[in-house]
């Protein structure tokens, strides 16, 4: 059984994960998309029922899960409820070995698997998730993409 948002806060975090697409996926998948990267979005985990991969891109075999700050840990962002405390560091605790097994899971299978905070920038995000899947394009100096940003690359 689980407890009721015990205040405004929690009420939010609660409300954040039903939420499939956070606004930090999809503006991660615009920046991707906007680059001629294609993918698939919550893409089932192979062998495990009811686990979805954020963005998938399947010819590199490359897994990208963006982790919200409060559910899945964040080391600078964890909070514990006061209210219903068990239950919420056991709930977080088994969210944390699921995210741990399903990384095992898929590195097991040949996948890449890279994660992101909540709190990351959506360009910082899809500048690293580009460079795992396109190693070969040219990275300046530092680290951005100098190739296929289009006119405004150079800003
Ligand atoms: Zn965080």
């Amino acid at each position: 059984m689980s407890p009721t948002a015990s205040s405004p806060a929690v009420a939010a975090r609660m409300s954040r994960q039903s939420s499939r697409d956070t606004a930090q996926e999809v503006a991660v998948r615009r920046i991707l998309h906007s680059r001629g990267f294609r993918y698939r979005v919550n893409a089932p985990v192979p062998g495990i029922p009811r686990r979805t991969i954020d963005i998938l891109f399947r010819g590199p075999k490359i897994a990208v899960f963006l982790d919200g700050c409060f559910w899945h840990g964040c080391p600078t962002h964890a909070t514990s409820p006061k209210a219903n405390a068990e239950w919420w560091r056991s709930k977080l605790d088994r969210n944390m070995a699921r995210d741990l097994e399903t990384t095992a899971h898929l590195a097991a299978l040949g996948i890449t698997v890279l994660r992101f905070w909540e709190h990351e920038t959506p360009e910082d995000v899809a500048r690293r998730v580009g460079h795992t899947v396109r190693p070969e394009q040219p990275v300046g100096p530092d680290g951005q993409f100098e190739a296929n940003l289009g006119p405004s690359g150079t800003g």
